[in-house]
């Protein structure tokens, strides 16, 4: 005995008249022991995958069609070639078919051809993706990276290490950029006006450590790598880290998440780490340092 349930994606306009109607994918479900209950990983994987190919597949649609006119003179601009732009999500690796547009004879400097869907996608991996290897390649191997992923998510079954590591670096590249310069001062504020601050609320707590990594190409080479978190008593905490044989800036880690979690000058920061002897247990420094201008 067995069920068919017929999935459909239903695409309604502002007024909700249906415009379309899709078969997304059937499933035979039976229902006589405990294992037939509710959608296997597999069906799972395959739904997910399908909703992801249909809701890009009309979105990149309406893109297009929004951008094939002329912005100038609205007349609509003849298709020179297509091309297809690969693009890695986390619900599937997609093949975009990406229209190539001749200019518009209205237009006598712009370039030749341009195609909409390379300024849509200027990078070929989705946010979340990237977000979800990195998030997870910082806990675990780039390997198990892959393997927890390919798990749960319809993620692209030849995904490999190499690709988590280069994706893992190009986000960290974008987070130390956007640190910004080395501060001269670790703390910000000004030390005299401290007195006419109000009262400060409760000091926050940092937490720093260090551990031994392995070189990833020099494989006998080990560095320290110095981490560290903040815990404010009324914030989420932020967590910092930096190699301080390697970069020469890494005061920078330090001071953006000291200066982000007190919300207000003067507030105190106290510093607990294993490098400290027991009996002093923690260092306390007031946020600021600067001189005045
Ligand atoms: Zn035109």
């Amino acid at each position: 005995m067995s069920l068919r349930l017929k999935l459909q994606l239903v695409v309604v306009a502002d007024d909700d008249e249906q415009v379309s109607v899709d078969e997304l994918v059937v499933l035979t479900k039976d229902y006589e022991q405990l294992e037939h209950v509710g959608l296997s990983l597999a069906e799972a994987k395959g739904l997910l995958l399908e909703v992801q190919r249909q809701v890009v597949g009309r979105q990149i649609a309406a893109f297009l069609a929004s951008r094939t006119p002329c912005p100038t003179c609205g007349r609509r601009r003849g298709i020179k070639d297509h091309k297809t732009i690969v693009f890695r999500t986390l619900f599937g690796k997609l093949e975009l078919v990406s229209p190539r547009l001749r200019r518009c004879p209205c237009q006598h400097v712009a370039q030749a051809s341009m195609s909409p869907l390379v300024e849509l996608l200027p990078e070929h991996t989705a946010p979340e993706l990237l977000y979800l290897e990195s998030k997870w390649a910082s806990l675990v191997s780039y390997g198990l990276t892959v393997k927890a992923l390919q798990d749960f998510l319809p993620v692209d079954a030849r995904l490999h290490a190499t690709a988590v590591r280069r994706d893992a670096l190009s986000v960290a590249r974008r987070l130390e950029m956007e640190l910004g310069p080395e501060p001269r001062f670790a703390l910000a504020g000004c030390a005299a006006a401290y007195a006419s601050l109000p009262a400060p609320p409760p000091p926050i707590t940092v937490g720093i450590d260090g551990g031994y990594l392995r070189h990833w190409e020099r494989k006998q080479t080990h560095f320290v790598a110095i981490v560290g978190e903040s815990i404010p008593t009324d914030g989420p905490a932020k967590r910092f880290g930096f190699v301080q044989s390697h970069d020469p800036t890494g005061a920078r880690a330090y001071s953006t998440t000291r200066n982000s979690s007190s919300s207000r000058m003067g507030r105190r920061a106290c510093v607990s780490s294993s490098a400290i002897s027991a009996r002093t247990h923690s260092i306390c420094s007031i946020g600021f340092t600067s001189p005045c201008n």
